[in-house]
């Protein structure tokens, strides 16, 4: 089989709450998300997506991911999409870097080889454990009353798993994970994600003012080191995200014991490709995981859910189901949240369908 065109959609997702905040001020309304396809010789079709959070959370940006399919479509064409780690080789040559914009290439290319082989892409990629995934739900920073009401609500829809967007003013940020925290169950889990936001003594001050509390740290600041110093200083569990974007940071990291969580995102390491090898790693390392990407719509949702449903249970510490923050479907057959759990397709590849009246124009063809 061979890849003879590639091209991509531009789909804005609207969000269900109006918008979504963190960390430094940083907010985003609409969603800019890339669909990609690749048509091959074969007939077969398949399909990927990407979704930065906006342009100012990790080194991506969307206008990026359609610049750079533009750059590295011409040199993937003759390639057999079912030859993932050929491909991804083929990738890496031809662009030095900008993961984010390989991965919906090759989510795509694992979409073809279930169809090719009839398989779901979680059995691909080794197995589905288990029944459903558990999902977190993600509160946008606001007040502390908001977000414990906030926190309140989804708990009503099932969630049992909360993430926490703190990394402002530390003195409010101890108050929001306080309130959090008093709406809970004690077997909820609450993380307070500061998404690189507090400066090292202000992530002393709270760590150490909700030292009494039942919360994991996730990502307190920016550099490495001094995450690693406020996870000298801590108790708490603590999550590593953005600093953990690649296989020698990840080996580092666990050198290091500076996490006891990390948050693979699939596009923030290139793909599913590469975010199964940095998760088999995590499971032969004894780290436990939150398994999902930086943003999207149904796509997105369902490569997920295969990930996170392929992975064992005991290694899976939440995942997301964004398709259910956003108000665009753009693909049906993804996963639906039920009380705070998702299923992996048992169609074969991703088991999505795009709905073509929601994707528009193509805005990168190459053939
Ligand atoms: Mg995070």
């Amino acid at each position: 089989m061979k890849i003879t065109r590639i091209f991509a959609h531009r789909v804005e997702l609207p969000l269900v709450e109006g918008s979504y905040h963190w960390s430094g001020g940083k907010s985003v309304s609409v969603f800019d998300s890339t669909v990609v396809g690749i048509e091959t010789d074969s007939g077969l079709v398949g399909y990927g997506e990407v979704c930065p959070l906006g342009p100012f959370y990790l080194p991506a940006y969307a206008e990026g991911v359609r610049t750079g399919l533009r750059e590295l479509a011409p040199h993937l064409l003759g390639y057999d999409p079912c030859e993932l780690h050929k491909v991804n080789h083929r990738m890496d040559a031809a662009l030095k870097g900008h993961a984010y914009v390989k991965s919906g290439i090759d989510m795509a290319c694992w979409d073809i080889l279930g169809k090719q082989t009839n398989l779901p892409v979680c059995v691909l990629m080794g197995g589905r454990y288990g029944d459903s995934v558990r999902l977190y739900r993600a509160i946008s920073q606001q007040s502390p009353d908001e977000m414990s009401q906030k926190v309140t609500e989804y708990s009503q829809q099932g969630y049992t798993r909360f993430q926490l967007k703190v990394g402002g003013d530390p003195d409010t940020d101890i108050e929001r994970i306080r309130a959090a925290r008093s709406v809970l169950k004690a077997t909820d889990r609450l993380v307070a994600d500061a998404n690189t936001g507090w400066t090292q003594h202000e992530a002393m001050r709270v760590v150490r003012a909700v030292q009494d509390l039942d919360v994991y740290i996730e990502q307190p600041c920016l550099s490495y080191e001094e995450c690693l110093a406020v996870r000298r200083n801590t108790t708490h569990p603590f999550v590593l995200d953005e600093n953990i974007d690649c296989l020698d940071m990840l080996l580092r990291a666990k050198a290091d014991l500076a996490m006891d969580l990390v948050n693979l995102k699939i596009s923030k390491l290139g793909g599913l490709t590469k975010a199964k090898q940095a998760r088999d790693l995590c499971v032969s390392m004894g780290i436990a995981m939150t398994l999902e990407d930086s943003w999207g719509g149904d796509i997105t949702t369902a490569a997920i859910a295969h990930f996170a449903h392929s992975t064992p249970e005991a290694f899976r510490f939440t995942s997301t189901d964004f398709n259910s923050y956003v108000s665009v479907s753009n693909a049906s057959g993804a996963p639906e949240r039920v009380q705070g759990f998702m299923q992996a397709s048992n169609e074969a590849g991703l088991g999505i369908q795009p709905r073509t009246d929601v994707l528009g124009p193509r805005v990168v063809d190459v053939s």
